[in-house]
């Protein structure tokens, strides 16, 4: 029998009203939030996500309530929730769906999480290319205001909260926690070195929570079904359920929910994305986003969930699966997500900025037929930095890079073998390799050989 999806978050996605307030309420809908406001203190509110045993489900996989018992009760600051709703990792495109067809899922569940750390501002920082879906959920945030579910006084009750929809101008860095965080400050969306960490020191240096959209949107039902509920879906580390966002070679590229644990790679790709197109071959799946390792087909029938996934050698990360059939020339796919990373390098970090422009020059050679035999080493020299800049975004491309040099290295090698490079020339200096040639002021011209000005 085919395996199928456990639906909790999408249960009622595709039903009639299913996005609006009315909609929600008829099914249960801010019960949750009436529940904790008026039955539970804070911190049962977060001991029962830490039963749950949530993770936060942008990419990191922390636990939620952790998360929130690290926020400091004694801070005399204020304290803020951020929902990150920015999802602009490629191949990433879940929580679209909970914001677009189910809104109040995520709103209630920020409120009850603001509830939980003494906020009173809640903010949801959306990607800027999110245009209609911001519509929707700006439309849904008012409908919460003009229903008491929000603002002051939420519920008849004394505790406040001002719910803020930001919309961001489009930069991948921004979803990384503390980029966002600058970005809501009004200021260029850089990394901050971390410690300290938001908990301590996060929107404008006052403790913060920064969770996932899927994340916010399990805490009404942990509420109202109580953690033990959802503890019992999953495996004993990977609890309850995970969107998916499948792309790439597969009949049914869509969002799907699956409970952790109990279904294979192979059989989310077969049974429910409804397998390759034309009986073709799958060369590899990209399992959690594009910056995720890379399985090749032997590792795919290992069970869904974040261990078994970093035991085959990669990560579950935001559960964007790629799939990419035998058609997919490695090292093509290998300079698109070089050009990508590189061109949303902030550049504050020098093996970033450097790093991620001679990954550019040499995957570029490569791929022009411009190799050198060197070019491999030189692209494995640079991973030596991959934990050397202030965020993930360089490890980010490092990690899919290593992952094909390592499962597909005859692609590049025949890559290289084609080049027309003139290597005599280069050995008497009369050239330099394409790769180096980014070391001349003025002469870079990657994947072109350059004429040497040193040596004038
Ligand atoms: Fe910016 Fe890259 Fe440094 Fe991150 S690692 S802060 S993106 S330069």
């Amino acid at each position: 029998m085919p395996a199928s999806e456990t639906r909790i978050l999408l249960e009622h996605i595709g039903e009639p009203q299913s996005c609006t307030l009315e909609g929600y309420r008829r099914r249960g809908g801010y019960e949750a939030l009436r529940k904790a406001l008026f039955e539970m203190t804070p911190d049962d509110v977060i001991e029962e996500v830490k039963t749950s045993g949530v993770r936060g489900r942008g990419g990191a996989g922390f636990p939620a309530g952790v998360k929130w018992g690290f926020i400091p009760k004694a801070s005399p600051k204020a304290r803020y929730l951020v929902c990150n709703a920015d999802e602009s990792e490629p191949g990433t495109a879940k929580d679209r769906a909970i914001m677009e067809f189910d809104p109040h899922q995520l709103i209630e569940g920020c409120i009850i999480c603001s509830y939980a750390i003494g906020a009173h501002y809640a903010f949801i920082y959306i990607r800027g290319e999110y245009h209609h879906i911001a519509e929707h959920l700006q439309f849904a945030i008012n409908q919460a205001y003009e229903a008491g579910l929000a603002g002051k006084g939420i519920l008849g009750s004394e505790y406040d909260c001002e719910v803020i929809l930001y919309r961001g101008g489009g930069a991948y860095i921004c979803g990384e926690e503390s980029g966002l965080l600058t970005s809501l400050e009004g200021r260029k969306g850089y990394p901050r070195n971390k410690p300290p960490f938001p908990a301590i020191e996060g929107l404008y240096k006052s403790p913060t929570v920064v969770n996932n959209v899927e994340t916010l949107a399990c805490v009404p039902l942990v509420i109202s079904k109580g953690g033990e509920w959802y503890a019992s879906m999953g495996t004993e580390k990977s609890k309850g359920t995970k969107l998916l966002s499948i792309s790439g070679h597969v009949n049914k590229p869509g969002v799907y929910e699956i409970e952790l644990g109990k279904m294979t790679l192979r059989e989310i790709i077969d049974d429910l994305a409804g397998g390759v197109p034309g009986g073709r071959k799958i060369k590899g799946v990209i399992p959690g986003g594009s910056s995720m390792p890379i399985l090749p087909p032997d590792k795919l029938d290992i069970p869904f969930d974040y261990e078994s996934v970093q035991a085959a050698g990669s990560l579950l990360g935001s559960g964007g699966i790629i799939v990419l059939d035998e058609t997919v020339d490695i090292v093509e796919m290998a300079l698109l997500l070089t050009k990508f990373y590189a061109h949303e390098s902030c550049g504050q970090c020098t093996p970033c900025r450097e790093g991620t422009r001679w990954m550019l020059n040499t995957m570029t050679a490569i791929y022009e037929k411009q190799g050198h035999p060197d070019d491999l080493d030189l692209i494995r020299g640079l991973f030596k930095t991959e934990f050397s800049s202030i965020c993930l975004l360089w490890s980010s491309l490092i990690m899919p890079i290593r992952a094909f040099l390592q499962h597909y290295p005859e692609e590049f090698e025949a890559y290289i073998k084609q080049s027309k490079l003139d290597l005599e020339a280069i050995k008497n200096k009369e050239q330099l390799s394409p790769s180096t040639a980014l070391a001349v002021p003025g002469e870079a011209l990657p994947g072109r050989p350059v004429k040497l000005r040193l040596a004038e």
